[in-house]
């Protein structure tokens, strides 16, 4: 059977550990790689690793960030008072992209799902009560996605939270149900930040 050299299977093998990169993606990609100057293979090789370095979540919110704290939880033009809560990084970007939001995010790293043996212990919600707990905080944002487990997670954060005597808000469903906030244009989620409801 036909096998590549050792080196170059390794590259395929490796490449092909990427999301949507099937086999002959891995393959193709290896392929231009090796038709790379060796200045820009070292790099992309280098980039990865920077990132992979450099950057690290947030201690207060969990956003990805290179310094710690990150900028937006250190920038003292922010609203200090309200916290949007997310699922994931990618939409603490999209929140921002759409310029209509000046408080602070708090990252959950994920939803509540028990199908997937995801509970509120294997989020950051700890971290939630321990930041509204600390005073400053008057209304927290839900900014989960449209989905069963977005919706399930904001329902225990409303329970959790209100006894504390915060606001607690959904962000309106303008978005698509079952979508991706990330994938949300900025004028469909400036809207639904703005038509949020009391939870
Ligand atoms: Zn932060």
């Amino acid at each position: 059977m036909f096998s590549y050299a050792p080196p170059l299977a390794r590259l395929i093998e490796e490449l092909s550990k990427l999301p949507t990169v099937g086999p002959k993606t891995a393959q193709r990609l290896a392929f231009y790689m090796l038709s790379m100057t060796p200045q820009d293979a070292e790099a992309l090789a280098t980039a990865i690793l920077e990132a992979k370095s450099r950057i690290r979540n947030c201690s207060v919110c969990g956003n990805i960030t290179e310094a710690d704290p990150c900028v937006i939880c250190t920038n003292p033009q922010r609203n200090q008072s309200v916290i949007c809560v997310v699922e994931d990084p990618r939409d603490v970007a999209a929140m921002e992209r759409t310029r209509e939001f000046a408080g602070l995010y708090h990252v959950l790293q994920g939803a509540i799902s028990p199908l997937d043996g995801v509970g509120p212990d294997d989020l950051r919600i700890d971290e939630l009560v321990k930041r509204v707990t600390a005073g400053e905080v008057r209304e927290v944002i839900v900014a989960t996605n449209p989905r069963v487990e977005g919706e399930a997670t904001a329902l225990y954060l409303s329970k959790v939270l209100k006894p504390l005597g915060v606001r607690v808000t959904r962000i309106a469903h303008g978005l698509p149900v079952g979508g991706d906030l990330e994938y949300a244009d900025e004028v469909t989620l400036a809207r639904a930040l703005e038509g949020r409801r009391d939870l």
